[in-house]
């Protein structure tokens, strides 16, 4: 899929600028590989300005045709986009599980959340109606349109090379805007085939448009005076760094940061369905996702039954490449996060947590080179240690032990990251509680994973979201549309001229 082919056999990636592949004039590159097995599989262009610059000349002459086409008619590309999706759901999974590492189940169901917001944006004409309010003044009508932002910008992590891209363009697209992707360096690939796919819906050329790169690119995009709106999602460093900048240079902005997502178990709770639960939202995608359990918070009696359901069910899991029937959880991204989230094992052993199950140990026969690392669950965590207060983004499981709920919510709500959160329990009062004191934008009772459907919106709270507005549903909406209010007046009716003074009688 990746046409262009340098010396070596290592295929190079190309940039998606004004409907057509096209090579990047930088000079600087990078290397994807496959997780499982170590190997570079393409280059991809780290993109200079000029090269940002082309793709946001391509987003800026094709936003008015775009604009000014009838939101059906943008809906019905939309459409056609959606089926193609549906159709090449199994390509694009192999890809993300390819250059990512996770699983093909796992992948699949990543690209099925994403498609669930192109369904979404097949609607989003119905949400652009305005209001409208007839004799604000006597013989004076309001009313308000949303209009879009203009050239949008979407800066994407490595975690979901489908999905995130998919919560943001679609969106922006079907209100009317033009955007310019720029996806994770080491995912690459899974934008350039939905951009295509996109074209091959009927997209207009240069509506959508991909570059791909590091800081440097990311740079280029936030310093362009031509884009409009930045969305972002990443880690929390990067998103203030986003976030600020777009402040600066007066951009629109919504920058979705890191997290430490806690699941707070209650004595009451079905431990073997909790166990289960957190099992997946611990180790699935290899920890490797922002709505990820990385801590347990459990309350009184719960801690003891509760790690060794844990402990039994984290050894049971099933670890090699992403493609083998049978494997449960693959490899890391790259050597060097493998080796980071190791060092973080090694780090809590020395802060004196318990390590329950250390999977810094584990080989994977006939992938030596593959950036694999075992479950691992530490018990008889403290706030003060690091792993407990950094995203440590691998599989690693850590417990804490609080006294009663009150003391669990306090725990939480102290943790400056606060996207997702759980609690489980059989006790409707506990849970009504926990919801409402909760400080944290995403949460689930007996639910691990509370990512909201498309038709609501996601994001997080504090260090976890930088901005006002969350991704895709009404919210993403929000985001790509200006509101403008009309009032008008029409002549040579029974009312009089307005004179020098405001009217003080409607
Ligand atoms: P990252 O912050 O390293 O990179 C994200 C994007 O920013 C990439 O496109 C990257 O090229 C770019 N980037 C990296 N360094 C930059 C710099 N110094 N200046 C400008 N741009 C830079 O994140 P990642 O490692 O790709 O993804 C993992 C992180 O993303 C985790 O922290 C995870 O929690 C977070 N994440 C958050 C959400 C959410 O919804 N809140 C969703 C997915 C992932």
């Amino acid at each position: 899929m990746n046409k262009s082919v340098d010396a070596g056999n290592i295929t190079r990636v190309d940039l998606w600028i004004a409907g057509r592949r096209q090579r990047a004039t930088a000079t600087r590159s990078g290397d994807v590989t496959n997780p499982a097995t170590g190997a570079v599989i393409r280059k991809v262009p780290f993109c200079n300005a000029a090269d940002v610059d082309a793709a946001v000349k391509a987003a800026a002459s094709a936003l008015p045709g775009w604009r000014d086409s009838p939101p059906l008619r943008r809906a019905r590309v939309m459409q056609k986009f959606l089926q193609l999706l549906q159709a090449n759901q199994k390509e694009l999974a192999r890809l993300v599980s390819e250059e990512h590492g996770k699983t093909l189940p796992d992948a699949l169901g990543s690209v099925q959340r994403g498609i669930e917001v192109v369904e979404f944006a097949c609607g989003v004409p119905h949400l652009l109606k305005g209001e409208h309010s007839e004799n604000v003044g006597t013989g004076v009508d309001c009313h308000t349109v949303r209009q879009p932002v203009g050239v949008c910008a979407g800066i994407t992590p490595f975690n979901f090379p489908v999905m995130v891209p998919l919560w943001m363009f679609p969106v922006a697209i079907a209100c009317g805007n033009t955007f310019v992707l720029k996806p994770s360096e080491k995912v690459p690939s899974a934008s350039m085939r939905m951009a295509e796919l996109f074209k091959e819906a009927g997209l207009p050329d240069g509506v959508l448009n991909v570059v791909h790169g590091d800081k440097e690119t990311v740079d280029a995009i936030l310093g362009h005076p031509g884009v409009n709106a930045v969305s972002f999602v990443g880690s929390t460093p990067i998103a203030r760094y986003i976030y600020e900048t777009c402040a600066k240079n007066a951009k629109r902005v919504q920058a979705l940061g890191g997290a430490k997502n806690h699941a707070v178990v209650l004595p009451d709770a079905d431990l073997e369905f909790t166990a289960d639960a957190l099992t997946g939202a611990a180790y699935g995608s290899a920890g490797e996702r922002c709505m990820a359990i990385s801590a347990v918070v459990a309350v009184g009696a719960a801690a003891d039954p509760l790690v060794s359901l844990l402990k039994k069910k984290a050894e049971a899991i099933m670890v090699g490449p992403g493609d083998k029937e049978g494997v449960e959880m693959g490899p890391l991204v790259t050597r060097q996060h493998r080796d980071k989230v190791a060092g973080y094992v090694d780090q809590g052993v020395k802060e004196g947590a318990k390590l329950v199950v250390d999977g810094r140990g584990l080989k994977v026969p006939g992938h030596e080179n593959g950036y694999f690392l075992g479950t691992t669950l530490f018990d008889n965590v403290t706030p003060e240690m690091k792993i407990y207060q950094d995203e440590i983004f691998g599989p690693v499981l850590v417990v804490l032990r609080a006294q009663t709920l009150e003391d669990a919510i306090a725990l939480v709500n102290r943790n400056p990251y606060a996207n997702g959160t759980a609690i489980f329990t059989e006790s409707g009062g506990a849970a009504r509680r926990f919801e409402n004191e909760i400080q944290v934008g995403m949460v689930g009772v007996n639910v691990p994973i509370p990512v909201p459907v498309a038709f609501y919106s996601f994001g997080g709270w504090k260090s976890s979201l930088f901005g006002d507005l969350h991704v895709h549903g009404m919210e993403g909406v929000k985001f790509y549309t200006r509101t403008k209010a009309i009032t008008t007046r029409w002549p040579h009716q029974d009312t009089p001229a307005p004179g020098l003074n405001m009217p003080t009688l409607g």
